[in-house]
């Protein structure tokens, strides 16, 4: 693909950029995602531990609107995601914990990021590229220079395109698209702001099993008034047979500034063990093992108003991701959605799915022109 000039480029393969390139590269334009990282789905991520698998973002999904209630129809159908708990606990700050009310909530057994990898189905993603600068050339097209770690396999270390979408988090996007000088640009994507948080997995000896999950009334628990908790789920009751306990813990906003540039992950996984172990079991502070990952930009705290953001530029850029809303899963679907239209009405119009039609399309492999009467395009 060296030298060839694609139709779009989408930065970032999480739920946004993998939607929306979905919908474009259906509609037949020639469209390359790009991803820092080795897999697909962002902060859907799940990580390999002990001979199985631990979700460390988003632990679950929900129906939060249409479009999560669309996905969540279709997977279900295709057994990628089924039913995990319906209540979640909450811990007050009298120290007793009580049932939220009930709602259904999904997972995949195979992890969350079983999510991603659905959407990414049939695009052409380069993974290992971190786009580090995007310019304007003269020959009217973006330039994209991308970073890769040594031995990362031989795609390009460029691409041109016609089009961006930039579906990352506001804080990533701002050192790309400052150099463009376009201050409406920049003050829109400064005014997000995020914040972080640490994921803790935790394993625990089979023998412990019965004293720290099976006695337990909750999956999960939610800690909305703690100094460093926020989430404690055994992420392990989502898949069977389980051999061992193993426990994901989530840490507050405030806990994660505080201890967000420590340069010993383990410990501060640990602090947060410890917590649990104050509040919960002594056992809780001695895992069998603990890996511990920094989100540096975890939940936007602060959104953009808008379900994508477009700027009139001589070529069309499109940024979009949840920090386009409140409802972050719902919003990172809706804000792809909205910046494939976006683009789509600048450069050539083209008939696009409805979402239900493009879950639907991905799932069974089509394009719009094998479901919908419009042509091929060449
Ligand atoms: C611990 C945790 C718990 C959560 N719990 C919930 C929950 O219960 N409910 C809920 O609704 N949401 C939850 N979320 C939030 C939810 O996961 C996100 O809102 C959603 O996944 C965001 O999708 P996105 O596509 O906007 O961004 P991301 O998932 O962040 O995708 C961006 C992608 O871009 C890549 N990238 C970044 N910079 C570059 C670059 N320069 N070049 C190339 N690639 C780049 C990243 O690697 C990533 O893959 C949670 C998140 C975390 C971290």
């Amino acid at each position: 693909m060296t030298g060839e000039i694609v139709d779009v480029a989408v930065i970032g393969a999480g739920l946004a950029g993998l939607t929306c390139a979905g919908q474009l590269d259906r509609a037949g334009y020639n469209t390359v995602v790009l991803e820092k990282s080795r897999g697909v789905g962002g902060r859907l991520a799940t990580r390999r531990v002990a001979g199985t698998r631990a979700d460390l973002g988003a632990p679950y999904l929900q129906e939060e609107g249409r479009l999560s209630s669309l996905l969540l129809r279709v997977l279900g159908n295709r057994r990628v995601l089924q039913p995990w708990t319906e209540t979640v606990w909450q811990w007050n700050p009298d120290g007793s914990p009580q049932p939220e009310p009930p709602q259904p909530r999904y997972i995949a057994p195979s992890g969350m990021n079983a999510v991603g990898k659905f959407l990414a189905a049939g695009l052409e993603i380069w993974f290992d590229r971190r786009v580090c600068d995007v310019t304007l050339t003269k020959n009217h097209t973006w330039h994209l220079r991308l970073d890769a770690p040594r031995g990362s396999g031989d795609l390009p270390l460029e691409l041109t395109a016609k089009a961006i979408v930039v579906a990352i988090p506001a804080p990533q996007a701002l050192p790309l698209l400052e150099p463009l000088r376009v201050s409406e640009l920049t003050q829109k994507v400064r005014s997000v702001e995020y914040d972080p948080g640490f994921a803790v997995i935790a394993g625990y000896a089979p023998e412990k099993s019965e004293q720290l999950a099976e006695d337990r009334p909750w999956r999960a628990i939610r800690f909305p008034h703690h100094d460093a908790l926020s989430w404690l789920g055994l992420d392990s009751s989502k898949r069977s047979p389980s051999s061992q306990p193993i426990f994901v813990l989530h840490s507050s906003a405030e806990f994660a500034r505080t201890n967000l540039e420590s340069t010993d992950l383990e410990a501060v996984g640990q602090q947060l063990l410890d917590q649990a172990a104050s509040l919960f079991l002594p056992e809780f502070a001695t895992p069998e093992f603990l890996q511990v990952h920094r989100w540096r930009y975890a939940f936007s705290r602060q959104s953009y108003p808008q379900d994508c953001l477009t700027v009139r530029l001589s070529l069309p850029l499109v940024c979009c991701g949840d920090w386009c809303g409140l409802n972050r899963i719902e919003t990172a679907l809706r804000s792809g959605l909205a910046a494939a239209s976006a683009l789509n009405s600048q450069l050539q119009n083209r008939s696009l799915f409805s979402a239900i039609d493009l879950f639907e399309a991905i799932a069974d492999n089509k394009l719009i022109a094998d479901v919908y009467s419009v042509g091929r395009h060449e």
